[in-house]
């Protein structure tokens, strides 16, 4: 008899602990099993099996409980491997997450413990060669010895009939399997291409990083937009897979475009698996499977694909590693990065963070000789980066331009689609307006839930929160005061589309945004027609800063870069400067010369004019010192406690509960708040926040364990994040 832990999935933490189930059957961990939990049915997970020679009735004796049987044993093989499930259960140490949430979040969808799972598995008939026979006919006799040559076909994919088949299956030469079939999301690129020879720069880069093959070490891959690190990183990969070993290669979602799925689908066709969250449930589940069953040598894909089951990882490779998704920002909270170094010391391989803007955590580790530094400072074929152009808005309104584009950038605009040169422009706000104002009484209009103004949407006649996707039909009268002189007020995407359909000469533009791209396939739908430049404007949110290599783009337009720069968190320079270098990498990139123009209230700024000169270093050393006068990373660590409830009060009152217990544990750190977060309410639940500053972290976990174990039934729901990347 077999004793079962099982784990089981439950939104409340209280359940972060196993249950005992019984099995004549040995159940091997890291199985799912099918439950009886309460009066429901559901899936659990087992993490640890006890073997006992006793049975049923004397164990519900000598431990006074009635012990239940698993109803059914789902899986025949552990769905993670060893080293995936003591991360798992590291993980929740370093996040304070309940380990199934952990567990949760490493596997497809379909394959995770939850009550709903419904697997799509496609299987088809297959041949499958038996021995060699003395057969009846000469041409059966061909047959076979072409099945035994290509053994494990559909029935189809033979060049021979049904009936020939069948008569040597009588024969028991052959006989017929079932086969599961994997859904492949990107079968239409089978031919493979050659590497390209290196530049003598990525040649130096890529020796670099070989010289540490086998041994943990992390590189920060400088190199600025356009100098060729995707090149770099298949050639590593391509090292890799022939010594036998695997690569893990992690993109940010939204630049898992079809141009950088296609550089590693072109090289290594079959041998890639691409994991992201637009493809169908079933496709990632083949795609998963394809994995485990080792089929796959490199594995791209975004965040989640961190947790990919290879075995024999010689390679890790995080492309833009300053990006911000990277953090997950629900349970577990993990920063991507650092599980990536987990994986890489168990493997003894080097991790690459690449970026052509890196964060300021890892340039400083760089510069301390944490991290390796490997750069690319030059453009391929010495392309010139593009000269950058500041428009100080100010004064187009001293000049009575009350308009979405400066003068210079309309003209600009104008002149490169007369040259029939493409063009990207960006403003990070998608709807039409930014909200709607009543000029009767002044007031705004508000998300009913939340503490923000709704978005204005033309196409659908609606106004939006972009917190909660509150919905409610345009107002005719104001919902205050019944006046009818409502205003939209302020620019959004949709907006900036209709003005330039109605101003510019000969302009086709694609809008690239949230709205525009939601159906499947709409991204690569929208980035193929412009790269046929079927139109000649690509206006999008910052979903169009990255990735995205075009030859025939000469001009980027930033409508309004001051958006990013007024956001307040201790970040928002860091994200501006990188977002603006970014997009600004979008110009120039094939023999045209490109030009950026970015339209700003504050062009003094010393992020603009970093911007304007390309210049990190300086960008770098100016925001460390902020960053060491208001004691923030990366000179201390974060912790953000965000407490969030439906009573005012009462979320108050536990916020300062929360704030005397840390007082007295924790002396010597700094602890501020709780202070109201910027956006006070989301979704209808009041919102403070209490942040730790710290040096050392040592005595911090239990503390703040002991605290979750101790809010976890509340009325508030009390989250700790380490490193938090939105203070909102
Ligand atoms: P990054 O990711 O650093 O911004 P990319 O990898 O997109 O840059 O490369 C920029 C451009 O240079 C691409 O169009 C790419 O095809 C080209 N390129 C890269 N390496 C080489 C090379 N060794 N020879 C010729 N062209 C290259
Ligand atoms: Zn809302």
């Amino acid at each position: 008899m077999y004793i079962l832990k099982v784990l089981v999935e439950h939104p409340s933490r209280s359940l972060d602990m196993t249950f005992d189930y019984l099995s004549d059957e040995m159940v091997q961990p890291g199985c799912r099993v099918k439950i009886t939990f309460g009066h429901q049915n559901i899936v659990g997970y087992v993490d640890d099996v006890i073997v006992t020679d006793q049975n049923k009735e004397q164990l519900e004796a000598e431990n006074g409980f009635r012990y239940q049987y698993v109803q059914e044993i789902i899986d025949c093989q552990p769905l993670l491997n060893e080293e995936l499930r003591h991360l798992a259960d590291y993980m929740a140490k370093l996040t304070l997450s309940p380990r199934i949430s952990c567990l949760q979040c490493m596997l497809p969808p379909q394959l995770k413990p939850s009550t709903n799972h419904s697997v799509g598995i496609i299987y088809v008939k297959c041949v499958k060669y038996l021995r060699d026979a003395v057969l009846k006919t000469e041409k059966q006799q061909k047959a076979l010895q072409y099945i035994k040559e290509h053994d494990l076909l559909p029935v189809k994919d033979y060049p021979f009939s049904k009936t020939l088949l069948d008569n040597i299956e009588k024969q028991k030469a052959i006989c017929y399997v079932r086969q599961e079939v994997y859904r492949d999301p990107y079968q239409k690129n089978e031919k493979t291409v050659a590497d390209r020879p290196l530049t003598k720069r990525q040649q130096e880069a890529v020796n670099q990083i070989l010289a540490s093959y086998h041994s943990f070490t992390t590189f920060l891959l400088f190199g600025v937009t356009g100098s060729g690190k995707t090149e770099v990183y298949l050639h590593l990969s391509r090292f890799v897979i022939e010594h036998d070993k695997t690569v893990l290669m992690m993109v940010p979602e939204i630049s898992l475009t079809p141009m950088m799925v296609q550089a590693f689908k072109s090289r290594f066709g079959r041998q890639v698996a691409i994991l992201h969250s637009r493809l169908s449930s079933g496709e990632r589940y083949d795609e998963y499977r394809r994995i485990v069953s080792q089929e796959v040598k490199i594995v791209v894909g975004a965040r989640s694909a961190v947790f990919a089951p290879l075995e024999n990882i010689g390679l890790i490779i995080m492309d833009e590693e300053h990006d911000t998704s990277y953090k997950q920002e629900n349970d577990p909270r993990y920063l991507t990065t650092q599980i990536a170094k987990l994986r890489g010391k168990y493997h003894h391989c080097p991790v690459v963070l690449g970026s052509a803007t890196p964060s300021l955590e890892s340039y400083s580790r760089a510069l301390k000789g944490v991290y390796q530094l490997c750069t690319l400072p030059e453009r391929i074929n010495k392309n010139p980066l593009p000269e950058i152009e500041l428009i100080d808005m100010v004064q187009e309104i001293k000049n009575r331009n009350y308009g979405i584009f400066s003068k210079k950038m309309e003209k600009a605009i104008q002149e490169r689609l007369n040259r029939n040169e493409q063009v990207i422009l960006l403003l990070n706000k998608r709807g039409y307006a930014q909200y709607i104002r009543c000029d009767d009484c002044g007031e705004v209009i508000r998300c009913p839930h939340c503490d923000v103004t709704l978005t204005y949407h033309k196409a659908s006649q609606s106004l939006k929160c972009h917190y909660c996707d509150y919905t409610h039909s345009v107002y005719y009268h104001c919902p205050h005061c019944h006046g009818t002189h409502l205003t939209k007020v302020g620019t959004g995407t949709q907006k900036v589309e209709e003005y330039i359909e109605n101003h510019f000469y000969n302009a086709k533009v694609i809008r690239y945004d949230v709205d525009s791209t939601r159906r499947k396939g709409g991204h690569e739908k929208l980035l193929a027609s412009f790269e046929k430049q079927e139109a000649n404007i690509l206006l999008g949110t910052q979903m169009i800063a990255k990735g995205l290599d075009f030859e025939n783009v000469t001009f980027v337009g930033v409508i309004n870069a001051d958006m990013s720069l007024n956001i307040p968190d201790f970040r928002a320079n860091e994200r501006t400067f990188q977002l603006l270098e970014q997009v600004s990498g979008r110009s120039g990139r094939g023999n045209k010369k490109g030009i950026v123009m970015i339209q700003t209230y504050n062009p003094d700024h010393f992020v603009l004019q970093c911007i304007k000169t390309h210049d990190y270093q300086r960008f770098y050393t100016e925001e460390m010192k902020i960053r060491k006068l208001g004691k923030y990373p990366p000179y201390c660590h974060l912790v953000s406690i965000l407490i969030q409830g439906k009573n005012e009060a009462e979320t108050e009152t536990y916020a300062m509960q929360i704030k005397r217990y840390l007082l007295n544990q924790l002396k010597g750190t700094v602890i501020l708040g709780p202070a109201n977060c910027t956006i006070y309410k989301v979704n209808d639940r009041y919102r403070k926040r209490i942040t730790l500053k710290l040096t050392d972290s040592k005595e911090l976990y239990p503390v703040l364990q002991r605290m979750n174990d101790f809010y976890k039934k509340g009325k508030v729901s009390v989250v700790c994040d380490f490193n938090p990347y939105t203070t909102l």
